[in-house]
């Protein structure tokens, strides 16, 4: 059943209190967790609207209902494309990231990874995992993917680390479900999530099989804490804004010593398949990049064009080329999506699954280009945006008259507008909620060197070799395997 902004905000407040966030433990219904609850109410908004229902929902392959397409898993590739339209729309809404994918890229690759542990040892994981997922669509919940461990000495293995809790383990295995200990960092989304699903971050060895351990958790379990860091958009005194509205919080999301039962179990020591599951989700998330990062080229698109109006620069060439450069960024980076779902494999579980190529192709470039789009932004709208005097100035009897006079520029529009538009800008890329954007452009998903080594480890070098033997003439195939992308 789809469920209002208001039943999903009811839920969430009457959660136990292990929220923690400047030194404070609050319960969900504090203002600095109100940001990020706005965006995801978003969703939940969109579900109802004629204009945007058919892209947010779809039909549940395991119960015939209509749910959340945020939690759906891909029956064809023309699903995946749906959900990439849905990024790309629902970011334009909220003006940045819409959040609540993450439960979308966990589920599915649980469900794939599930069902190819079970094919090798004869678990009941992939069933298991079904029923779960039954209810969360049943209950239209939001679900965090707390994947990234906190991972101390990034060279050594779960199992070699000094601490090793620094990874999420297993410290105790009962007959009806697990224990475990360690903290999960930046996952976003968690203080106003329902559930976590919690999934391994790297692949593993024989040693690592306390650490290969996949479940699902209510977001306030006993042991569960988040601590939390906020940010949103500034609140407007005078000048009120959709985007004001909106927020983020990403935590530390620490387990000591939490139970588990067995239903909610989907890995448990098959570390072999530890790094499965761990790519399988970061191929799904950079999916998800594939369409909401060409959303937040858009917006600083949009915002690059609309001050150049402004200030009567539109015209100027190097604008021009700017523009048509961020265009060609957001189009290429959404076109490796489209890409990525139509050529998107069956898997065993019967799912589809986007072609991992192309999907680290487009997250890569979005990632590398991130700080160039605001680079652009700033260049293009001036000082401005970081210099320019707090809202009260401009509506104070003594300084309003010289506020509304000095901010005009292009006579085609008006003070206010002029001004709404800079401190926009202001908010949007001289802000804290602006560097963690850009942080999230760069890693959300895995660092841009991560998508490198996916997509070095993927392609197949050998047959480009074997192209030019064909165009020079050479007919021994004596090629080094052993060359700068290592043994293929
Ligand atoms: C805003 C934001 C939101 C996020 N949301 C979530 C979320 O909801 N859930 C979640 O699970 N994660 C989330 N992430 C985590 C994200 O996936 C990680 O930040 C990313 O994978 C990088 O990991 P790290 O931050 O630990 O950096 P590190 O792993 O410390 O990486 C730093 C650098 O070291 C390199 N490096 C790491 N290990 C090695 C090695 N062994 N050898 C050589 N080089 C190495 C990396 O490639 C990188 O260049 C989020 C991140 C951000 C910034």
């Amino acid at each position: 059943m789809l469920r209002t902004k208001e039943q999903y905000r009811e839920k969430l407040y009457s959660m136990r209190d292990n929220v923690y966030i400047g030194g404070k433990c609050l319960n969900r219904s504090d203002p600095l967790v109100e940001g990020g609850i706005n965006v995801i109410g978003v969703t939940f908004d969109a579900a109802f609207n004629p204009e945007t229902k058919d892209l947010v929902t779809a039909t549940s392959h395991l119960n015939g209902e209509t749910i959340s397409r945020f939690l759906h898993i891909y029956q064809t590739q023309d699903d995946l494309y749906k959900k990439q339209q849905m990024l790309r729309k629902l970011c334009h809404v909220v003006g940045g990231c819409i959040q609540r994918c993450m439960g979308t890229d966990g589920s599915n690759g649980l469900y794939v990874t599930t069902k190819e542990i079970d094919d090798k040892f004869g678990t009941q994981y992939h069933e298991r995992f079904k029923k779960w997922l039954d209810n969360a669509q049943r209950q239209d919940l939001v679900v965090n993917c707390a994947q990234t461990d906190v991972k101390g000495d990034r060279s050594k293995r779960p199992s070699e680390q000094v601490d090793p809790d620094l990874y999420v383990r297993v410290v105790e295995r009962r007959e009806d479900g697990v224990v475990v200990c360690g903290c999960k960092a930046h996952n976003t989304i968690a203080p106003y999530a329902d559930e976590l699903l919690v999934i391994p971050t790297r692949m593993m060895k024989e040693d690592d099989a306390d650490w290969a351990i996949a479940f699902a958790i209510p977001a306030d379990a006993e042991g569960v804490s988040l601590v939390c860091r906020s940010t949103s958009s500034r609140p407007r005194k005078h000048l009120d804004a959709p985007y004001n509205h909106y927020g983020m919080c990403d935590s530390m999301t620490v387990f000591d010593h939490v139970f588990v039962p067995n239903e909610r179990i989907f890995m448990n020591g098959e570390y072999k398949f530890a790094g499965r599951l761990a790519l399988s989700f970061a191929n799904n998330h950079r999916f998800s990049y594939c369409g909401c990062k060409p959303a937040v080229t858009d917006v600083i698109m949009g915002a690059t064009a609309l001050v150049a109006d402004y200030n009567g620069i539109a015209k100027a060439g190097h604008v021009k080329d700017e523009l048509t450069e961020m265009a060609i960024i957001a189009e290429l980076v959404y076109g490796a999506g489209i890409a990525s779902a139509a050529t998107a494999n069956v898997t065993s579980s019967g799912a589809f699954e986007p072609n991992f190529l192309y999907t680290n192709c487009g997250r890569y470039h979005a990632g590398m280009n991130i700080y160039h789009e605001y680079d652009v932004l700033a260049s293009i709208a001036g000082g401005f945006p970081a210099t320019m005097p707090p809202e009260d100035d401009y509506f104070n009897p003594a300084t309003k008259a010289y506020m509304d006079k000095y901010i005009m520029r292009n006579p085609e529009f008006s003070a206010e507008d002029t001004h709404r538009l800079f401190r926009f800008i202001s908010d949007l890329s001289v802000s804290a909620h602006c560097g963690v954007s850009q942080y999230a452009g760069v890693h959300g998903g895995g660092s841009p060197v991560m998508e490198r080594i996916g997509i070095r480890g993927f392609y197949d070098f050998e047959s480009k070799k074997q192209i030019i033997r064909d165009l020079a003439g050479i007919t021994a195939n004596n090629s080094l395997h052993e060359g700068v992308m290592g043994k293929k």
